[in-house]
């Protein structure tokens, strides 16, 4: 087996370096924490299966419309070959629907619909900590030019708007849902991308009809029912084999 430089591990990935400069290789791990402190670790049965698949998806969708991705291809069931990125240490949240941590703050009803859509910003801190913070924060402490946040914003309003309609085709509400972006350079020249992932883990889908949760606000209710909901958006984006995540063996065109 080659052994390959480990660049960075988080809760839900592995990062390696890649086989060409400039590049890592991408490894989605199975495993899950239950809620955002209390570091429940949890594992999640072919978590890491669906969501490579999902995330390869939707990042192939996105950069069809011209969204800018770091996704470059799928290499195997759990890993995807990425370009190399300086991640920008904040997480954009977009939110159409009241859910989470917003009803909480505001005592708002979970499911109440929001005139418009809200952006959010969050600080990637050490330890885990995930302060949320204004734009006044990240252009004074340097994480990002203000031209970079305008460009962070506009990507993660397009990627909103589109993965709103893709979701609802397959009876899916896109509640809300949380982007990474990077600066990748180019020789001189610097594009922020979408980088680190979009899957079931970084977004909340609810059934149109029903309202059901196909997302891990499912982990309340165990591990079998969250590795059944990823399925199941698998299973409606049409990128889900008949034999289930362990059967994905390689490459096939997408429908
Ligand atoms: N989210 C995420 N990573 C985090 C925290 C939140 O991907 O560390 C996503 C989450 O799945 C949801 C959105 O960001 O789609 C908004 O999350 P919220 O602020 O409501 O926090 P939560 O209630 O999920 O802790």
């Amino acid at each position: 087996m080659t052994r390959r430089r480990r660049i960075y591990e988080g809760k839900g990935k592995v990062l390696f370096e890649g086989p060409e400069p400039g590049t890592l290789v991408q490894y989605f791990k199975d495993d899950a924490v239950a809620g955002d402190s209390d570091a429940k670790h949890v594992v999640i049965t072919g978590k890491g299966v669906l969501n490579n698949r999902i995330s390869e998806y939707l990042m192939m969708r996105l950069s069809e419309i011209g969204v800018p991705t770091h996704f470059v291809r799928r290499l195997n069931m759990r890993e995807q070959l990425v370009r190399e990125v300086e991640i920008i240490p904040i997480q954009v949240v977009v939110r159409n629907v009241v859910a989470g941590s917003l009803a909480t703050r505001f005592a708002i009803a979970e499911g109440t619909a929001l005139p418009r859509s809200i952006v959010e910003f969050y600080y990637k801190g050490e330890g885990g900590q995930r302060p949320m913070v204004s734009e006044e924060h990240i252009t004074a402490f340097g994480w990002a030019a203000p031209e970079d946040l305008d460009e962070m914003m506009n990507l993660a309003l397009r990627v909103n708007d589109f993965l709103s309609g893709l979701f609802l085709g397959i009876g899916l509400k896109l509640v809300d849902f949380k982007v990474e972006f990077g600066r990748l350079w180019e020789n001189d020249y610097m594009r922020i991308v979408l980088a680190d992932e979009i899957s079931p883990d970084n977004c909340r889908l609810w059934d149109i009809k029903t309202n059901e949760r196909f997302d891990r606000d499912q982990l309340s209710r165990g591990p079998g029912r969250v590795e059944e909901a990823y399925q199941e958006v698998a299973r409606r984006l049409g990128i889900l084999p008949e034999g289930g995540p362990r059967d994905l063996k390689g490459p096939k065109v997408m429908q």
